[in-house]
């Protein structure tokens, strides 16, 4: 582990979504290639997969369904957003998803300051964004969160005070979310590399490497993997 990898695993107890709900009730959702070609083509229309969702967090007796760091998905082979270079497919997933109903609360795991936020319009995008930025014993990165409401931008500026735990946002709907599931995605970023409301959350093979060292896995802030 690198020193700030050290560091965000030292962190007590970190959450992103509303605090009353019990962590009994998250289960993992492995949403890589082990689909098969038949799941990927029926759960390419946005109504089966939520119902998939659905049905899986149902299930499970969850209300949240969590994973996808380092995950090579192919639910994103029918998004054109992904595939504009045919040699460079981008299809890994580098951010952190929970999956669970539009509206849920989203928290601030650690204080920060809104450093930017937008709107990411088109199918498969972000929707609305807001990325964190954090400065805290001497370590200095952001926290991006995506797929939210349009309420979450509506009445915010950039350099706000956000606390940690204070509810700053909420799950935002398939209509405005990229037409996606609702899901809050969210992902640790130290070099934002010029950015401002956006950053890949889905990178190619050949770029791997490099965003696996920017973005570290958000398990090590949430330490799901040690339930
Ligand atoms: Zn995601």
């Amino acid at each position: 582990m690198t020193v700030f990898e050290n560091y965000l695993y030292d962190l007590q107890k970190i959450r992103v979504l509303d605090n009353n709900i019990h962590v009994s009730k998250y289960v993992q959702i492995d949403l890589s290639e082990q689909l098969t070609d038949h799941s990927r083509k029926f759960l390419e229309d946005r109504h089966n997969f939520e119902a998939y969702i659905d049905n899986f967090l149902e299930t499970n007796k969850a209300l949240v369904g969590y994973g996808g760091y380092n995950e090579r998905r192919t639910l994103y082979k029918h998004h054109d957003l992904f595939n504009d270079d045919e040699t460079e497919e981008r299809n890994i997933h580098i951010g952190y998803d929970f999956w669970a109903k539009g509206g849920t609360a989203v928290i601030a795991p650690i204080d920060g300051i809104v450093h930017s936020f937008d709107y990411n319009t088109g199918e498969g995008n972000y929707g609305p964004t807001i990325i964190l930025e954090h400065k805290a014993d001497g370590h200095h990165f952001y926290t991006l969160y995506g797929h939210l409401s349009l309420d979450s931008i509506e009445d915010i500026e950039i350099g706000d005070q956000v606390g940690r735990n204070q509810s700053f946002a909420t799950i935002g709907e398939p209509a405005v979310n990229g037409n996606y599931a609702p899901h809050l995605h969210f992902q640790i970023i130290i070099d934002l590399e010029g950015n401002f409301g956006d950053y890949p959350g889905v990178c190619s093979e050949k770029d791997l490497p490099h965003y696996l060292k920017n973005c570290p896995d958000p398990d090590l802030l949430f330490k799901f993997s040690e339930l």
